[in-house]
């Protein structure tokens, strides 16, 4: 989900969400609900008897979403959050976005009738949760925290145990062909389709995971990058142009990888051949799934990617 630039204070935004819903506000009678995770100290703002088992299921995705946020970071990227659940009609999780004033804020949108596989499954938190982790870069950059959002969820699911791996790879191959350039495309800061900043951010993030992982000899990944990135902006509500954001990851891990992938994808259209870079990363496509393969040229680097450091 796309997130709102922090504009106001999350009870002005609350308030707005109110009136944008039309409907009295519920959080008059909500319970507190205070967790640690991570390191972070989670407040939950929600009503538990909006849902059936007293609001069980929600507070467990909500501190699993933050488990699996801090596994892959090396702890939580805010000392401070607060969650906001907003219960709605139906089932599922609906949507969310993400705030830095300067804690972390975080507001979902449930269905009342979600099911414990619904929020098993979901993607929408962690996702808003990762976007707590990257400074903001402003607009031009919306390609940067949507493709890492979308890049990270899936490894950091996997190396929780939380997603299989043959279903992200699927996933990416499904989708990240979205992401490559199309013919009046004019690079990642120029081009806000949905496609380049969901999926071509994501490329970009898949790129430079491989890259640095082949340059390091497997030392190091993205997610090394990413940590650093991090714990010295201290996250979202940090304002950072990009050239500092990719200098200080790429400094954590040796190369100059996210610097050079971004001179090249900035301001022209780069088409990789992502076929055959799945093939080397012995990912095989078969029917809506893929075959993972132990012989191809770059296993151990697929391997690195997905396994919890
Ligand atoms: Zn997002």
């Amino acid at each position: 989900m796309q997130r709102a630039s922090p504009a106001g204070t999350a009870a002005a935004a609350a308030a707005v969400a109110y009136l944008a819903l039309g409907a009295p506000p519920a959080l008059a009678a909500a319970t507190p609900d205070d967790i640690t995770v991570g390191g972070a100290a989670l407040h939950l703002e929600f009503e538990p008897r909006a849902f059936g088992d007293g609001g069980d299921a929600v507070r467990a995705w909500i501190r699993r979403s933050a488990n699996i946020v801090a596994g892959y970071y090396g702890r939580f990227p805010t000392a401070r959050l607060t969650v906001q659940v907003l219960a709605e009609a139906g089932d599922g999780v609906h949507g969310g976005k993400s705030f830095a004033n300067p804690d972390g804020f975080i507001r979902v949108q449930v269905g009342r009738e979600v099911t414990e596989a619904q929020l098993l499954a979901d993607w929408v938190l962690v996702h808003e949760m990762t976007h707590l982790a990257l400074p903001d870069t402003g607009e031009a950059h919306a390609w940067l925290s949507e493709g890492l959002a979308t890049y990270v969820e899936g490894v950091a699911r996997v190396q929780a145990g939380n997603r299989s791996e043959a279903d992200v790879w699927a996933e990416e191959i499904r989708q990240m062909p979205h992401g490559l350039p199309q013919p009046d495309d004019r690079g990642l800061d120029h081009t806000h389709t949905w496609g380049r900043t969901y999926w071509g951010g994501a490329m970009f993030c898949l790129l430079a995971d491989v890259e640095i992982r082949k340059r390091s000899h497997n030392r190091f990944g993205l997610q090394d990058a990413l940590r650093a990135v991090a714990r010295e902006s201290g996250g979202l509500a940090a304002d950072w142009p990009i050239e500092r954001v990719l200098r200080t990851g790429d400094g954590a891990v040796g190369t100059t990888t996210l610097e050079d992938l971004y001179a090249q994808m900035k301001d022209r259209p780069v088409t990789p051949d992502l076929m055959r870079l799945w093939q080397e990363l012995g990912i095989e496509p078969e029917g809506s799934s893929v075959r993972l393969s132990d012989h191809a040229p770059l296993v151990e680097v697929r391997r690195a990617i997905m396994q919890a450091p």
